[in-house]
This record gives structure tokens, C-alpha cells and sequence, in this order.
């Protein structure tokens, strides 16, 4: 079985920075013409001018003889000032994205209070800059599977309410909640779907081979996989055909140590076989022929963007992932690391 369809974009990628973003920016450059580049670096990306510059680094990353786009974004603090979006626009900066103070992986500078980026908001609006929303409340009273959907009620609603031409994109939805929300929510609305969400519900973070008892650190990530009626809510979201959900790997890289830690970091390294995953999710329902338009055309006809030229192969070809790979001076342990994959990629 061979599956042919144009290059495929990633809305929502991390690559961090120096020697670990050297290690990881190839995988996503094979797999990907084009990335949106997450900007929560320590100190986040908040000018026009640290983008610029963070691109290029990228860039340098990129094998010899590979075609490769970086799509740049901008940390929302409460202090982003508004003349910073007229500027990021000419520089051809795509989004701007809000991560509610402390809600994941260096989110500290988040936004504290959405009253005080109303004139920041505003200006995007104007500009035609997207909004990219990191859709989890931080509120330690409320239970952390529950904190999407609190978002949705208590947060989003009024965004979408004060700013009706702000184009919206909810990342990594988790819920069938926010796959609802979003398919009523309006052509300005769409939203990122994770490969592991597709594939996963949270008995993967608690169970190894054959359901025995495993706490298993590489199957956590924010938001959190969801309960088994949340991931098929995704998948039919995911496998619809609407053009306002997307490929979003969230591919989030950290060293293996940290993950298998007493106190292990968030996120899934999904980059090196994101397509394959996506294809094993799409196959499961025999979906295959709505994957070309989740991946490779409906994000870059939200972001008004052009669709890529050339095209990619997928073939139903086992081969085993490698356990490991280098990431600076240590290592990086791929989601499914080890494991056999049913859906190998090829280049055309
Ligand atoms: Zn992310």
C-alpha cells in the first residue's frame, strides 16, 4: 500500500535552541516543508528582532540540499506593546501565541490577566496575525484533566466574542469538548491535533505491554491525553474533512533524563515518524484519503498561506524505530522509540 500526497506543513512545533535544536531540526525538515515555530525559549521570543534572529539559527540547522521554512511567532506577555504586531507582520512573522501564565514547559512569562492584552489583540486583529492559544486554565484549584474545557468556557468564548475577526487556533485540542467548540465556533476558528492524541488515551501514562501497571514518563505531555471517548471525538474531528482542524505534531523535545525523572518535563518527541503516526491513526479508521487535506492543505488555508509544491510517499512498510538519539551531549528517546512502526515515509 503506497500513499502519495503533497508536503505536508507542522502548525505547531518546538525546536528549542543551540546544540539541541541541532539535533532535532532535521527530523522536522524531512518530514516538513514548512513548521510554526513554539517561541517559549528561556527568555521567550517577545521582538520582532529575536524571531528574526531565532529563524536564522533554525535555518542553519537545515541539512545541505534541504527546503525548509520556519514560520516565526511571538510570546504574548502581559507587556507585548501593541506597535510590536505592525512590525512583526512586515517581518512576515505568522502568529502570536498565549500560553496562560505557568500552564506548560517554560510558560512563566505567560499572559496573567487577558484584560491587559486587549490593545495587543486589537492590533493583531488589524494586522491579520493569528492567534495560536495554548487553551488550559493554570487555576491549581481546578483538576487537570479538566482545565481545557474550564478554558473553552471561561477564556475562549470571550475571545471569540470581543474579537470576531481575530483568526483563532486552538492547539493541541485534547477533548471532545474543544473539537466541538471548534467545529460550531466560525470560519475564524481552527485547531492544531497532536499525533499522539489521535493514537493515545491517558491508560497509555499508566500501562505498559499487555495493560500491566508502568508509569510511563514519555507518554506525558500537556495538555494530557484525555479519556478514550476524548481521543475518538479527535479522530472523527481529525478525519472529518472540515478545513478548520490540522496536523499540530506538538513535537516537544527533552533530554531522556529528564523525562525519566522524579520531577519528568511535559511533551512528547514525535518529530523523527510524525507522518508515519498520523498515517497509523488515519489508517485505523480508514480514513487514509482525508489525510492529505488534515495535512498539507487545510493549514496553510487557514493561515492564508500557499500550498506546497512536491510531494511526499508513505508506504504500509514495518520498520523499527531507533530507541534513542543524539540531542547535545545526551539523549533523546522518540514516543514509540524502539518500537516497530506499520508506516515508513519516503521522499519523492
Ligand atoms: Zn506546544
Amino acid at each position: 500500500m503506497v500513499l502519495t500526497m503533497a508536503r505536508p506543513d507542522d502548525w505547531h512545533l518546538h525546536v528549542r535552541d543551540g546544540a539541541a535544536m541541532a539535533a532535532v531540526v532535521p527530523h522536522s525538515a524531512r518530514q516538513f516543508a514548512r513548521a510554526v515555530i513554539m517561541p517559549n525559549l528561556k527568555p521567550p521570543i517577545t521582538t520582532t528582532a529575536q524571531a528574526l534572529a531565532y529563524r536564522e539559527r533554525i535555518l542553519r540547522a537545515v541539512p545541505a540540499g534541504v527546503r525548509f521554512e520556519p514560520l516565526m511567532t511571538l510570546y504574548l506577555t502581559d507587556n507585548l506593546p501593541a506597535d510590536e504586531i505592525a512590525r512583526a507582520r512586515d517581518a512576515g512573522i505568522v502568529a502570536v501565541k498565549l500560553y496562560p501564565a505557568g500552564a506548560t514547559t517554560n510558560s512563566d512569562a505567560g499572559v496573567t490577566d487577558l484584560r491587559k492584552v486587549h490593545a495587543t489583540l486589537e492590533a493583531m486583529q488589524r494586522a491579520g496575525l493569528l492567534l495560536l492559544v495554548h487553551g488550559e486554565v493554570t487555576d491549581p484549584g481546578i483538576d487537570i484533566f479538566d482545565r481545557e474545557k474550564v478554558f473553552i468556557d471561561t477564556r475562549l468564548a470571550a475571545l471569540r466574542r470581543d474579537f470576531p475577526a481575530l483568526k483563532i487556533v486552538v492547539e493541541h485540542i485534547t477533548t471532545r469538548e474543544a473539537a466541538q467548540y471548534v467545529a460550531q465556533a466560525g470560519p475564524r476558528t481552527a485547531a492544531t491535533i497532536t499525533a499522539h492524541h489521535l493514537l493515545y488515551n491517558r491508560n497509555a501514562i499508566f500501562m505498559g505491554a499487555n495493560a500491566a501497571p508502568a508509569l510511563r514518563p514519555h507518554y506525558y505531555c500537556l495538555p494530557l491525553l484525555k479519556r478514550e471517548e476524548d481521543r475518538l471525538a479527535l479522530l472523527a474531528a481529525a478525519t472529518s474533512g472540515s478545513a478548520r482542524f490540522f496536523l499540530g505534531t506538538d513535537s516537544a523535545p527533552h533530554a531522556a533524563h529528564l523525562k525519566e525523572h522524579g520531577a519528568g518535563c511535559a511533551g512528547c518527541y514525535t518529530a523523527l515518524s510524525a507522518l508515519e503516526l498520523y498515517a497509523e491513526a488515519f489508517d485505523a479508521v480508514g480514513a487514509l484519503d482525508r489525510l492529505e487535506g488534515f495535512a498539507s492543505h487545510h493549514g496553510a488555508d487557514f493561515y492564508g498561506l500557499p500550498r506546497n509544491r512536491g510531494s511526499v510517499v508513505l508506504r504500509r512498510e514495518a520498520w523499527t524505530l531507533p530507541e534513542t538519539v543524539p540531542f547535545g551531549d545526551t539523549t533523546l528517546k522518540p514516543l514509540r522509540g524502539g518500537e516497530t512502526l506499520a508506516w515508513r515515509l519516503y521522499e519523492q
